[in-house]
């Protein structure tokens, strides 16, 4: 269905038509005659994780013409599983015209530690392996050139065990190039908090900032991000205030910083992995 010109409506199948929230599911629209393209592996804990934490990246990736394959960890079980699934299928084959897979862990509270400090429980051990197999294995199939991790400095342990996966495969897989998001909303909450373990994996994996201007997208990212019902406790108006508002302070933080942004606009920052000498 066609709206104006460069923009197509794209209504989740889940989605009554009546219901259709009046500025909602109208996606830019991806160019014709593309040629180098990139393939992208997101592994998200969550199925909302990569719309949530950087929509905008994803969609301005779609529309160069990249492919874009997401990895879902963990899934709630029953219906609600079913519905979540029908979202994440929604957003990542309908709109971004791409894949997802889900290697359905329980989606329920996990304790990392064994009670003695940082150490983690073999119930978590058994859960990292798994996700590592899953995401070393998806790589296999799809040799992506890029892997997006989240950066796991939020208290979410599901996040935490993503992140974890990165730091035993990466090594195995030297061919991709690992960029990583922060996870939205735990690293917002309390962001003063997670300061010192950004600053810790940067050190460690020598990791740099990246923006991404969205000005363009923000409405698709908004779009993206309303697509799964968790997020439907706010407007469609309202998500697109908090993401204007994020994307606004992302600018001047990098005009504050010195990073060389070419515009005024709304911007998402990532995380990039700096590779060999470069
Ligand atoms: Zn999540």
């Amino acid at each position: 269905m066609r709206t104006e010109l460069g923009k197509v409506k794209k209504i989740p199948p889940y989605l009554c038509i009546n219901a259709e929230k009046e500025g909602a599911f109208v996606f830019h629209e991806k160019a014709r005659n593309i040629t180098k393209t990139q393939t992208i592996l997101v592994v998200e804990p969550h199925p909302d994780d990569g719309a949530l934490s950087m929509g905008g990246y994803l969609f301005n990736r779609y529309l160069a013409g990249d492919r874009l394959i997401s990895a879902v960890i963990f899934m709630q079980e029953g219906e609600i599983g079913k519905q979540r699934q029908s979202e994440t299928e929604f957003v990542w084959k309908a709109v971004l015209e791409g894949d997802c897979h889900y290697l359905n862990l329980p989606d329920q509270d996990l304790n990392l530690t064994n009670g003695e400090g940082i150490r983690i429980n073999r119930q978590a051990k058994d859960i990292v392996n798994q996700v590592c197999e899953y995401v070393s294995g998806l790589i296999c199939e799809y040799s992506p050139d890029i892997v997006i991790f989240p950066m796991g400095i939020g208290e979410h342990p599901h996040h935490t065990i993503a992140n974890m996966c990165f730091r035993l495969i990466y090594s195995t897989h030297t061919a991709c190039q690992y960029m990583f998001y922060e996870d939205f909303p735990y690293s917002d909450l309390s962001r003063i908090a997670y300061i010192r373990p950004v600053y810790r994996i940067c050190r460690q994996f020598r990791i740099i900032k990246e923006y991404h201007c969205i000005s363009e997208t923000i409405l698709d990212k908004v779009n993206l991000i309303m697509a799964y019902q968790s997020q439907h406790t706010k407007t469609f108006d309202e998500v697109k205030g908090t993401l204007s508002d994020y994307g606004e302070a992302i600018l001047y933080e990098g005009i504050v910083e010195g990073n060389p942004l070419p515009k005024k606009g709304l911007y998402e920052r990532l995380w990039k992995m700096k590779r060999g000498d470069g």
